[in-house]
């Protein structure tokens, strides 16, 4: 098998349209791929038909609208091409009203009370810049039309609308930002995104025998096993067979789909791996994890695996995160983020940098908040995920040049020009080897992108990228309110630089982020510390972030409050179906097999004395005593978990209800926990009923 002839075999690609649509409606889908509008409905048809045909040429029965509902995974409902003209006759077709337009029964995805279940109308739209593709599974042949999903009088109901409009609005304001240096050809900026995942994979039987993995995707008991990540020799290390034949047809999937699959290795954690593909267009790349999620999961299951996207399957070891490699680039191939050789380029990628440093500072909390899901908050500011706190790493060199900026940008202006230039003839040195590498920071700059490595492995990167698309666009655009009005550009340009780099310095950190000082520091420094999701959730609602996004038409205000109700749901409804879940096991699992436990030592002791009364009994009697505090206080804390849940029917606010879960359920889970993880040291392998930490990650 060769790649080039598997990748892309199953998207409906720009080259595959060009083959297969009449000159004219390939150049109308081209106008439009590239200036954005909408098509013809004459032209829709032609292309839904050839679409259709090209698709039952690779064995695909059904289509579905592909979209991204607010469950933070995607969503397909799959319609045969079948159509019924007339009684007792049977066609395949496709039409351009199908293709475009779907309307889902939308009554049970979450909406925020945007919708009342009585309105359900939603309505999905095509994407026409993300291409369709073909997703071969148990269910046949199926063709993807990616699309948006929007209520009935127009709200986002999805995580793709806000992102294409927050693309556009980073567009329009980088063009503003790149004619001030002169440059007329530019047309279009397009945020260029790479998404590294990380991932954990286990053997299915073994899984299959722990409800907590079944039903939330971690671990919720579980004692630490002998040997963890300490000696590091699984980073890198030498993939498996199992895991490599895993691997090995993941990305022949992958690559099917157009997905650019290219690196994959062993992570830090035992058991951990990450797949990166080649960075694409901004919806796209989230697109194409959605998918490369899904893919996983599926590609697992065949191997008799089960790849665990959970942002923290494990106490103890590392967690899973989502790295989201972001840059800009123009249509005309220059990357914005790139440091440049010239120092005229290098002026514009210093007021680039600057804005960026502005933009994550004024909205460090927001930002904070797009990478809010219910597990990373097991996840960050642990002591080995990046903390809660934002901070940007920008690498001694790059340091340096801020620095050099902000203290001598304050004498006269045009002093600070020939400084600036001075300061900027170093740059030429960052390139990619010359940054050094801080895997602790939140946001690194690494060569010619920012790498935010917040977001958890199982979220998708749209409300990541929405965000720092929409925050950096309002950068760039208070930047050219003032540089497009400025008497003399080159005074003005390096005032605004300065100004940026002066205000917004806190928000540099080059240090160790996984360190206690460092939120000590940061708190000196005013950044904002959100710890748990709980803490994010009412940024989204602030008065300065509706402003902003609806500057942009990313977000209303009644969309912003529906998200943030909807999290405070999904905070409540994960934390329960947790709670209940350890209820389970630990009353149906864990205290039988200690009462056994128990009860033998008892039996051990008594048949012990009956057979020989001098000998010593001591070891039997000590575990037994110790099994039987062990066991009294699971009970106690069982018996208190299941009241704090009850406890949550008589709270009325979705806001409280998140609330007691992170102040009172999440505490208790943790307090039975102790004890039971406590026994697992104590109790005997053969008794206890589900596989360890070490069954789970050191045999795949
Ligand atoms: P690193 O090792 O520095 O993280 P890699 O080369 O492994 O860099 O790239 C990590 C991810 O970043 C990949 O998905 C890669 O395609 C992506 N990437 C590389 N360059 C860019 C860029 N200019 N913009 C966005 N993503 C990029
Ligand atoms: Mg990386």
């Amino acid at each position: 098998m060769s790649i080039s002839e598997v990748f892309g075999a199953n998207v409906f690609s720009q080259s595959v349209m060009q083959q297969r649509l009449p000159e004219e409606a390939f150049k109308e889908v081209r106008q439009v791929l590239e200036n954005g509008g909408q098509l013809s409905m004459q032209t829709a048809d032609i292309v839904a038909k050839a679409m259709m045909e090209w698709a039952m040429e690779k064995g695909a029965t059904h289509y579905t609208h592909w979209f991204q509902p607010l469950t933070g995974t995607t969503a397909e409902k799959h319609d045969s091409f079948l159509s019924f003209p007339k009684e007792g006759q049977a066609i395949m077709r496709l039409t351009g009203k199908q293709l475009t337009m779907g309307e889902p029964d939308a009554s049970s995805f979450p909406s925020g009370g945007l919708r009342a279940t009585h309105y359900a109308r939603g309505y999905t739209a095509w994407d026409i810049t993300s291409p369709a593709f073909i997703k071969e599974q148990a269910a046949g042949s199926v063709l993807c039309i990616p699309t948006v999903f929007v209520s009935y009088t127009g709200e986002s109901l999805d995580n793709k609308t806000p992102l294409l409009h927050s693309m556009e609005a980073l567009s329009t304001q980088s063009l503003r930002l790149v004619r001030l240096f002169g440059n007329r050809r530019a047309k279009k900026a397009t945020p260029s995104v790479g998404a590294e995942q990380e991932y954990f994979i286990v053997d299915r039987q073994k899984y299959l025998m722990r409800r907590d993995l079944i039903y939330t995707g971690r671990t919720l008991f579980g004692a630490p096993a002998p040997k963890g990540q300490e000696l590091d020799d699984q980073y890198f290390g030498v993939i498996r067979e199992r895991i490599g034949a895993f691997m090995r047809e993941l990305n022949e999937e992958l690559w099917k789909m157009g997905i650019p699959a290219t690196t994959q290795h062993n992570e830090v954690a035992p058991a951990q791996h990450e797949m990166a593909p080649i960075f694409s267009t901004c919806n796209i790349a989230v697109d194409q994890n959605q998918l490369a999620m899904e893919t996983m999961k599926r590609v697992a299951t065949k191997h008799d695996l089960v790849c665990l996207l959970h942002e923290k399957p494990f106490a103890g070891v590392n967690g899973s995160g989502k790295h989201n490699n972001w840059s800009i680039t123009l249509d005309t191939g220059e990357n914005l983020l790139d440091p440049g050789e010239t120092p005229n380029d290098n002026l514009q990628f210093l007021l680039v940098l600057s804005c960026i440093m502005k933009a994550v500072d004024e909205h460090a909390d927001l930002l904070r908040q797009s990478a809010a899901n219910v597990g990373n908050d097991n996840r960050l500011g642990a002591d080995e995920a990046p903390p809660a706190i934002i901070s940007i790493f920008l690498g001694n060199q790059l340091e340096d040049v801020v620095e050099q900026i902000c203290a001598h940008g304050s004498a006269a202006a045009c002093l600070e020009g020939g400084q600036l230039v001075t300061g900027v003839s170093t740059l030429p040195v960052i390139n990619k080897d010359a940054t050094d590498r801080n895997r602790t920071s939140p946001f690194a700059f690494t060569g010619n992108k920012f790498e935010f490595r917040m977001v958890g492995s199982s979220d998708s990167l749209a409300s990541a990228n929405t965000v720092l698309n929409t925050i950096v666009a309002d950068a760039f655009c208070q930047a050219c309110d003032v540089l497009e009005k400025a008497a003399n550009f080159d005074s003005a340009v390096n005032e605004v630089i300065a100004r940026n780099m002066r205000e917004h310095r806190r928000i540099i950190f080059n240090g160790n982020g996984y360190s206690r000082e460092w939120v000590a520091e940061a708190e000196k420094r005013g950044l904002p510390n959100l710890p748990s999701m709980v803490d994010a959730i009412p940024v989204l609602t602030e008065e300065k972030t509706v402003r902003l996004f609806e500057k942009y038409k990313i977000f209303s205000r009644s969309e912003l409050e529906s998200r943030a109700e909807i999290m405070y749901e999904t905070y409540t409804k994960v934390n329960t179906i947790e709670a209940r879940t350890m209820c389970h096991m630990a009353g149906k699992h864990y205290i039988p097999s200690v009462i056994r436990f128990i009860t033998r030592m008892a039996d051990s002791i008594q048949k012990t004395k009956n057979a020989c009364p001098e000998a010593d009994t001591q070891v039997q009697k000590s575990l037994l005593l110790r099994a039987s505090n062990l066991l009294k206080e699971a009970q106690a804390q069982l018996t208190r978990l299941n009241e704090e849940i009850e406890r949550l029917n008589t709270i009325d606010s979705v806001e409280e209800m998140a609330h007691h879960c992170h102040d009172v359920v999440v505490p208790t889970m943790k307090a039975l926990r102790a004890p039971i993880d406590e026994l697992e040291l104590i109790v005997d392998k053969n008794l206890w009923p589900v596989p360890t930490y070490g069954d789970l990650m050191f045999e795949v």
